[in-house]
């Protein structure tokens, strides 16, 4: 596993980005995982929030949308914002022409289609990306704690070969910056007994969850080797300059996290 720190932080257009190395270099991905630090939108969303669904004003959400789309050069119009609805349905998106069913009720999206960019909006939740080197398929993934509770990660990769005859050896994947097991503390109603492997008990009823790891055996599970996953590995609550967080801010913006086959 090739773990990436905020030393790694780049810019465009004074937009600062993490980016997997390894996915620009194949040639044909787009990708970047967005910070909250950017425009336009006034606190408690400050600043670069793309979600509509919060409070925040719709025309910032859509100038920090056409922000981004032109800092990355694409159109704004293409880029895929799903409901996410902390569950576990799979949006596939078959090229070359494709049609949206809206609503968009998803957490995820697969698609071998170019010029359509799978976004992700997160504030603690970990957003997810798979790439197939060989039959350029890419897939995006909110995988909150109820996503995770009900396997999202490992059904995507279960659909990517499914639908797609991906096979496991061929995928390369990206983990950008979630809420770290520092800070996320979950109680016994939502806990998972599964879970126990990946999480440390805080006394009666209570544990440190560390989602990516859980997400990481998920992928393992479905044939994943660890050199085949990079991870930003930055916890959301801890870095507030960076980005926003439901934990730590309640009222707060999403930063977006976005693919595409270019
Ligand atoms: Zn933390």
């Amino acid at each position: 596993m090739k773990i990436f720190s905020r030393s790694s932080l780049k810019s465009k257009n004074n937009l600062p980005y993490f980016e997997i190395p390894e996915l620009t270099k194949l040639g044909w991905v787009q990708h970047a995982f967005l910070t909250r630090q950017g425009e336009v939108s006034l606190p408690p969303y400050d600043l670069l929030n793309l979600s509509d669904k919060n409070g925040d004003q719709e025309e910032f959400v859509s100038k920090n949308k056409n922000i981004i789309a032109k800092a990355f050069g694409f159109d704004s119009s293409r880029l895929i914002l799903l409901d996410q609805m902390q569950q576990d349905q799979i949006l596939l998106l078959k090229g070359p022409a494709i049609t949206l069913p809206f609503p968009l009720e998803y957490d995820a999206l697969i698609t071998n289609s170019p010029n359509t960019f799978l976004g992700i909006l997160t504030a603690d939740c970990l957003p997810i990306f798979i790439v197939d080197q060989k039959r350029k398929v890419i897939a995006a993934i909110h995988a909150g704690r109820q996503g995770t509770a009900l396997y999202i990660t490992a059904k995507v990769l279960k659909k990517m070969e499914e639908e797609f005859g991906c096979s496991s050896i061929d995928l390369l994947i990206a983990m950008g910056p979630s809420i770290g097991s520092c800070c996320y503390e979950i109680d016994e109603k939502v806990f998972h007994s599964e879970w126990e492997h990946f999480s440390t008990s805080r006394g009666v009823g209570k544990w440190m969850v560390d989602l990516a790891q859980i997400n990481i055996a998920q992928m393992k599970s479905e044939g994943i080797k660890e050199d085949q996953i990079y991870w930003i590995n930055l916890c959301t609550h801890c870095h507030s300059d960076l980005f926003f967080s439901y934990r730590r801010e309640g009222r707060t913006g999403r930063q977006l996290s976005f693919i595409g086959i270019i």
